[in-house]
């Protein structure tokens, strides 16, 4: 015979003692009858001590369950852990490379707790399950275990490429950036180069004009320097006549003075 715990007397009795509510939870007949009594005297429809859904008398059932007996619990332990270690043993013999690293810690863990439920199994039922799962460990440690160092170290080296390339791709957008900047610059200077070209073609008409303009006041100051030179030599001889025309004169009125007096 089967035992069950009241959840609201805390006794421990019969299966046959207890009664089903329309909620699904179950209480000793006592306790279901008392309760339904107490809300009657609060003048309340009787609701489930366990999640207040409401019901009445005539809704308690009888519960009729077939227990497993302790052998039968067992096997089915038993074969629920070997049928979850030949999964996991599978999973792991389907792994390769490609694995995702997810997958793979997923499995490491599953393995783990496959060993510890083994550890609860009887002492001779446990042997096969526990070569079985032996070969899994043996099998994650040679073969998946490196495989997953692999990744990681690849999802690190990825990472490190990742950060890498972002900063040559900043440093590319500033060179970018800067021949831009330069492009600009060069544009600038090859409008001011053509700007000063015009100028300078300008200037050098100007140029032209002004040495011909200078050539003709260079001869102008020449012919004028001549013509000077000549006029101050005229200019000498007109007065050294004068100066010799002054000297007569005073040669020949020195006599009519004299005479005057
Ligand atoms: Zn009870
Ligand atoms: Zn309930």
């Amino acid at each position: 015979m089967n035992h069950v715990k009241c959840t609201s007397c805390l006794e421990v009795l019969p299966l046959e003692a207890f009664r089903l509510l329309t909620c699904g939870h179950a209480f000793c007949n006592t306790c279901a009858l008392n309760w339904i009594e107490a809300c009657r005297d609060q003048a309340k429809r009787p609701t489930c001590p366990a999640c207040r859904h409401t019901f009445s008398k005539n809704d308690l059932r009888p519960v009729y369950i077939t227990f497993a007996t302790v052998g039968e619990v067992a096997q089915a332990k038993e074969d629920m852990t070997k049928g979850k270690a030949k999964d996991v043993a599978e999973k792991i013999g389907l792994m390769d490379a490609t694995s995702p690293a997810k997958s793979v810690e997923r499995a490491a863990v599953e393995l783990e707790k496959v060993a510890q439920s083994i550890s609860s199994l009887d002492g001779s039922q446990q042997a096969d399950t526990r070569d079985l799962i032996l070969g899994a460990v043996l099998e994650f440690k040679d073969r998946i275990a490196p495989l997953y160092a692999e990744v990681a170290v690849n999802r690190d080296r990825i990472k490190e490429l990742k950060k890498s390339n972002a900063a040559l791709e900043s440093n590319s957008r500033k060179l970018e950036a800067g021949s831009a900047r330069l492009n600009e610059k060069l544009t600038e200077a090859l409008d001011t180069a053509e700007e000063a070209a015009v100028q300078i073609v300008s200037l050098r008409a100007e140029n032209r004009i002004l040495q011909q303009q200078t050539e003709k006041l260079e001869t102008d100051v020449a012919y004028l320097n001549q013509s000077l030179a000549e006029k101050k030599k005229e200019a000498l001889e007109w007065r050294s006549r004068v100066t010799k025309f002054k000297k007569n004169v005073m040669d020949l009125t020195i006599p009519f003075q004299r005479k005057r007096l």
